[in-house]
């Protein structure tokens, strides 16, 4: 192990979880840890008084964000150093999850300075654990790009993922990323679009991601607010359509190049395993 041993002077880095849109999901510890703390450390001083000022949080807070990070990071390592504690938050939900604070939780740790969580909150697990798609294999993509070439290109490499795709999206791109997702993972893809969670006009939306998207495209008001995507898994019986444009792929490129350079070619293209292409391959020459 590389960590280095903690100091028993040391203060504590608290990660803790702030609602994302309902003020009752604040935990009692997550108030009580944010009461006790020297310092907070906030990704909008702003944005996150108003949540302190309505629980009657007074704590003195430092700014936190994505584009002074580095420096706010020196500041909080010298607070935990010096023996003060810091609690971490972001705008809503979990810290780190799409949001700033790993800089910072990377040193601590190469540091060997305490860092606890304050578990709460996250907007990609209140979706999964509603969305009624398999929760037990997933994996977490962010913010698909901004950019619909570099979008589409992105989401061809997850195409083939085998466990169920979450995403986050804006409201400026909800219904450009859900068209792309229906064109490039798949239209008949069941998926689940889950809007405003926890808020007055929360939503969850069922179907293909080509009906979802046509839904989203079709109703501004469904296009408003903040959004989670959640996909099924590709699926894994032989014949589907991802393995039919697999094999499609695999044979041109046994027509250009030699076997072992068309599977690794393959195999990054698709996300597929090389055996399995290379077994496709051997039997394709055949
Ligand atoms: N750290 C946060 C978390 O743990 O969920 C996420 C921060 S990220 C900058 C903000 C994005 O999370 C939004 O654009 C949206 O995709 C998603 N999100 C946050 N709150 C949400 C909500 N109440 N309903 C649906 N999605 C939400």
């Amino acid at each position: 192990m590389s960590q280095q041993p903690v100091s028993n002077r040391a203060g504590v880095l608290y990660v803790v979880a702030t609602p994302i849109g309902n003020l009752g999901d604040l935990s009692p510890r997550a108030v009580e840890v944010l009461r006790a703390v020297d310092w907070i450390a906030a990704e909008d001083t702003r944005h996150s008084g108003r949540l302190l000022r309505h629980f009657g949080i007074g704590r003195p807070l430092l700014s936190l964000h994505e584009h002074n990070e580095s420096k706010a990071l020196e500041k909080v390592v010298g607070h935990l150093e010096a023996g003060r504690s810091v609690a971490l938050i972001s705008d809503a939900g979990t810290p780190l999850v799409s949001d700033p604070g790993f800089p910072l939780v990377r040193e601590c740790r190469r540091r060997g300075l305490r860092v606890s969580p304050v578990p709460g909150p996250s907007a990609l697990v209140a979706a999964l654990s509603a969305c009624g798609l398999p929760a037990d294999h997933f994996c977490f993509h962010g913010f698909p790009p901004r950019q619909p070439a570099a979008r589409r290109e992105r989401l061809g490499e997850l195409r083939s993922q085998r466990v169920t795709l979450v995403f986050y999206e804006s409201s400026h791109r909800i219904a450009a990323s859900l068209a792309d997702m229906a064109e490039v993972l798949g239209g008949d893809r069941p998926a689940c679009v889950a809007r405003e969670l926890t808020k007055r006009h929360e939503e969850f939306l069922h179907g293909s991601l080509e009906e979802l998207a046509r839904l989203v495209a079709d109703d501004p008001d469904r296009q408003r607010g903040e959004f989670v995507v959640v996909v099924g898994a590709a699926p894994k019986v032989a014949g589907s359509p991802a393995a039919l444009e697999r094999d499609e792929l695999l044979r041109i490129l046994l027509e250009e190049l030699p076997l072992k350079q068309a599977v690794a070619l393959a195999a990054r293209l698709t996300g597929g395993k090389k055996n399995e292409l290379y077994q496709r391959a051997l039997a394709m020459k055949k």
